[in-house]
């Protein structure tokens, strides 16, 4: 496709590196420009109206026209526009959020730290923990296990936490303090005969077999999103969480929920440690906390780790980390108002409905040729594909099936994203009935497009 150098495709192309993106391929194509958002639709430069299915990057959970939280951001700009937290320094904003975080999350979380993103906040939960065991007198204890398509951002540290091989691949990743186990995902990589919790037995094995292997005085904390988002929504199996965290508690290994795209009631509860009976020692919270109309992104941890900090910073030496913009004053204003929205409309309830819905109607696919798995929890789902049912293989080159479906639901007005061989649903907690339906009838014209062309 040709763009006119002075058309904002041409200058595009000319003048911006895309994050996650083939930049050779992108030369070819140019951007989608999106100008403008209203309600769950984006409209794009030429005004062609898209289902944000994807909710953005699985965050806009207010949609894109929630004018409370352009006037949270406009009434703190006016009231005070920045002030950091260095050095005892404090705003109204970040300490109210603060409060509320702790309040609402789950028992056993008391403390707050703000970064503003999910990457900075899984990089300070590294860090939080080498400082804490250097503290308490344990300074060999430094290992993090994750797990392989589990993603925790693209910084170095969280980057290496992450178990995505594109994540790694010309990046020199992952760091030596990683390490990873397998993907919890019971219809790709269960054994004939083996049930569901024996499938989750074999993995919580698997994880008390590597933490024997480095040693347990070595490994200090096991992170994974309760369910995982950017490796293709895998919904885990049966009893799995229990009996990660019964391995995790033996060995004095630290859970930390990655719940940057679960949190804020993205499975059906406003928080999937709920969902799957996890009692973390750290949350990590972002995207939906402020619908991504800031950047935001929280620690939320146990007063046992926070006591350790708080010695440490008298014995060691301040606790030296934070950034300019951390608990940035507009940012937590705007959580603030986007935590009561989602309160006030109950929105978290809209997820558990409108997701039966979507799952319910993207179940007619499980029969087609070439869908192996249809899958989610809440109003989070994905739709993933085979070249043989029977087998479960891929496509060649990977991804092709879905790759071809996501374009044709883009022509037909419909933004979701692929994962592997799968493509993910994720659309803001504010959607009706009505646009669900109207989402599954763009999915099932761009369904009928793909295959078309693919056969
Ligand atoms: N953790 C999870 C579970 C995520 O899904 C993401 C981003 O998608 C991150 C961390 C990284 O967040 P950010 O892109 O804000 O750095």
């Amino acid at each position: 496709m040709t763009h006119l150098p002075n058309s904002l495709q041409g200058r595009d192309i000319t003048y911006l590196l895309h994050p996650v993106t083939n930049a050779r391929a992108h030369e070819r194509t140019g951007p989608l420009v999106i100008t403008r958002g209203e309600g769950v639709h984006v409209f794009d430069d030429s005004g062609k109206d898209y289902i944000e299915g994807l909710a953005g990057l699985w965050s806009v959970a207010l949609g894109f026209s929630e004018k409370r939280l352009v006037e949270a951001a406009i009434r703190q700009l006016h009231q005070l526009p920045y002030m950091h937290l260095f050095a005892s320094k404090g705003h109204e904003p970040s300490i109210l959020l603060a409060e509320k975080l702790v309040q609402m999350t789950p028992k056993g979380l008391d403390r707050v730290h703000f970064t503003n993103s999910g990457s900075e906040a899984n990089d300070t939960v590294i860090k939080m923990v080498w400082f804490y065991n250097n503290a308490i007198g344990r300074p060999e204890k430094k290992k993090f296990i994750g797990r392989i398509k589990g993603y925790h951002g693209i910084t170095i540290a969280a980057g290496s936490l992450t178990g995505i091989p594109a994540n790694h691949k010309g990046f020199d990743l992952p760091l030596d303090f990683a390490r990873h186990v397998s993907t919890p995902h019971y219809w790709r990589f269960g054994h004939e005969g083996e049930t569901e919790d024996q499938y989750s037995d074999r993995l919580a094995a698997e994880l008390e077999e590597m933490i024997l292997t480095e040693g347990p005085d070595t490994v200090a904390a096991f992170i994974g999103e309760p369910l995982m988002g950017a490796g293709g929504v895998i919904v885990p199996p049966r009893g799995y969480w229990p009996k990660i965290q019964a391995v995790c508690r033996k060995y004095d290994v630290l859970i930390v929920a990655d719940e940057v795209i679960n949190g804020f009631g993205r499975t059906g509860k406003m928080f999937a440690c709920e969902t799957y009976g996890i009692e973390p020692d750290i949350l990590v919270l972002s995207k939906q906390i402020t619908s991504s109309y800031q950047p935001l992104a929280a620690v939320v941890f146990s007063d046992a780790i926070y006591q350790g900090i708080a010695d440490g910073s008298e014995t060691l030496g301040t606790f030296g980390h934070g950034y300019t913009t951390s608990g940035h004053p507009v940012a937590t204003a705007v959580g603030l108002e986007c935590i009561s929205i989602i309160e006030e409309r109950d929105l978290v309830s809209n997820a558990a409905r409108m997701g039966r819905i979507l799952r319910e109607g993207l179940a007619r696919y499980k029969d087609h040729p070439m869908v192996g798995e249809v899958r989610g929890e809440g109003l989070i789902a994905a739709v993933e594909f085979v070249s043989d049912k029977a087998t479960k293989a891929g496509f060649q080159p990977v991804g092709l099936a879905a790759q071809a479906v996501m374009a044709a639901c883009q022509h037909h007005g419909l933004i979701l994203r692929v994962s592997g061989e799968a493509v993910c649903f994720c659309p803001p907690l504010i959607i009706t009935e009505d646009e669900i339906r109207e989402l599954l009838h763009r999915f099932d014209l761009a369904m009928t497009d793909a295959f078309a062309q693919i056969a």
